[in-house]
């Protein structure tokens, strides 16, 4: 009975029957989806998955809701609160959808297929294949900046994927039990304690924020004789921090920072990194500069993003792409500009806007209706061909069926008439810290800039909302209480 119903329903899950797998329509285009974040998870949520045979591939197998990374580095939030599996998403669609565990390695254009390696740890006999595609979606995203600078890979944290936040947690707490050891000397411990910040964009300030209340809140309880020892710096190389708020937020974020007593190092850019300190030039008012060493426990490295291999990779292939630097220059429908059959969203498109992930939800979500759209025009298209043989072979029908020609092409001029891609800013907002955040919300034609307690409540409430699915808003509310009861959990 189940089995004719198509769903086999276990344990509260509802499960695709057997016969309701992924079988590929000779019919259809074969969809390919490279990246399981912003955008292309955006684009998997509101595509009619029944016009295309869809293929996701990506190395991570969930979706990460990276707005509330940050706080899972102080165990704040439980990591997987804030994962949603993608075969969970998708076992919600129309049609089967295959989802291929993997790293995409390279493109090849003129060929039309993607080369994938199985990058897990338990190797199967086939490590690597290659998968065809009629229509391709780049949604990979980025990688961290490090510009080439001598020992950041090998010394400092990311703040990118879930295992850097685990790695960051893990990281606080050696320092700190390090720092604690029996007869540690004073200079020692005071770097231990040292936690620098290099990059003062929102993840740097974000970070920083959480990692004071960390110690304000629960090392300092737990392990009072260290506590006065704690230090955070953030460096910067521009003359302020956060600098896609207005002046008056980063002038407030400033001096939240310094209640916090977390240190910020402006004009001051990072040149080499060793294990144990980095090396830094401060630009001085007068224009003299300085090189300084800043001993550290932990260092994040929060320097924005870079591009891909795979992506780099493909705009060589692409004669159209060779002036463009910071990723896939793409038209105003997101077709990767010197191609007829790839499209690019999120950090990896250049469409003109910053690399946030509004910007690639958005991107994601105007694909799918664009998608959508052309399953529907083909649909009609072939609807008034069949309509105009008929014309031929039932001739006395003709009046009947031109009226029917004509509405099907009125309903093909509107289908047709896709307005290209216009992203709309909601507003920017961060966590600074004590229970403060900062929000530019786009108000009737205008900006709303403000900053304190009260925007704190709005951070997380629009947070919450923003994130994948009800089970991921229970488990981060359920995160929050429990951090506000018994504190956050300092084992490693
Ligand atoms: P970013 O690009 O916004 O900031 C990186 C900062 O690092 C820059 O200000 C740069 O001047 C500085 N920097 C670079 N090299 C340096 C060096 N050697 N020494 C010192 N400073 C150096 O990076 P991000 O914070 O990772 O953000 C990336 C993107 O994601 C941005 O578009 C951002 O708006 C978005 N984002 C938004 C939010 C939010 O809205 N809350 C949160 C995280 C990220």
């Amino acid at each position: 009975v189940l089995g004719s119903i198509g769903y086999v329903v276990y344990d509260g899950y509802v499960a695709r029957h057997p016969e309701d797998q992924f079988v590929p329509d000779p019919n259809k285009k074969t969809l390919v989806i490279l990246g399981t974040g912003w955008g292309s998870v955006a684009l998997l949520k509101k595509l009619d998955t029944e016009n295309y045979n869809v293929v996701v591939i990506s190395p991570r197998n969930y979706f990460l809701f990276t707005p509330l990374l940050p706080s899972c580095t102080t165990g704040q939030i439980e990591h997987r609160s804030i994962m949603e599996p993608v075969r969970q998403i998708l076992r919600h669609k129309k049609a089967a959808v295959k989802y291929y565990e993997a790293e995409a390695t390279q493109i090849d254009h003129a060929r039309k297929v993607i080369k994938i390696t199985d990058n897990s740890e338990i190797k199967g006999t086939i490590t690597e294949n290659e998968v065809p595609y009629d229509m391709l979606v780049i949604g990979v995203g980025a990688e961290n900046a490090t510009f080439g600078i001598p020992g950041v890979r090998d010394h400092s944290c990311f703040l990118k994927e879930i295992r850097d936040a685990q790695a960051i947690r893990t990281k606080i707490m050696d320092c700190v039990e390090t720092a604690a050891f029996k007869d540690q000397a004073t200079e020692e411990i005071d770097r231990l304690l040292h936690m620098v910040v290099v990059g003062g964009g929102p993840t740097g300030v974000e970070f920083a924020g959480e990692l004071r209340d960390f110690f304000d809140d629960d090392i300092k309880k737990l392990i009072p004789d260290i506590a006065d020892r704690f230090k955070v710096t953030l460096i910067e190389a521009l003359p302020n921090v956060l600098p896609m708020f207005s002046k008056q937020l980063i002038d407030y974020t400033e001096s939240t920072f310094k209640e916090e007593h977390i240190e910020i190092k402006t004009k001051t850019m990072v040149k080499k990194v060793t294990d144990k300190s980095v090396e830094a030039v401060i630009t001085h008012p007068d224009g003299s500069k300085e090189t300084v060493t800043i001993p550290y426990g932990l260092l994040v490295w929060a320097t924005g993003n870079a591009l891909r291999p795979i992506v780099k990779d493909l705009m060589s292939q692409i004669p159209a792409q060779k002036d463009s630097r910071r990723g896939l220059a793409v038209n105003e429908y997101m077709v990767v500009q010197g191609t007829r059959d790839i499209w690019a969203v999120g950090d990896c498109a250049v469409a003109g806007y910053a690399p946030t992930a509004q910007v690639a939800s958005q991107e994601g979500a105007f694909l799918a209706g664009l998608f959508n759209n052309m399953a529907k025009t083909e649909a009609l298209e072939n609807k008034i061909r069949e309509l105009s043989s008929n014309l031929n072979l039932k001739p006395g029908n003709t009046a009947e069926i031109t009226q029917e020609i004509e509405t099907v092409e009125k309903r093909l001029r509107r289908t047709r008439d896709v307005k290209p891609f216009h992203y709309s800013h909601q507003g920017s907002l961060a966590y600074i810290g004590s229970e403060k955040a900062v929000a530019d919300v786009a108000w009737l034609n205008g900006n709303v800039a403000s900053g304190g307690k009260l925007t704190y409540f709005f951070w997380r409430s629009a947070y919450l909302s923003m994130c994948f699915s009800t089970r991921n808003r229970v488990l981060v509310s359920l995160d929050w209480i429990k951090a506000k009861i018994y504190g956050r959990d300092v084992s490693r």
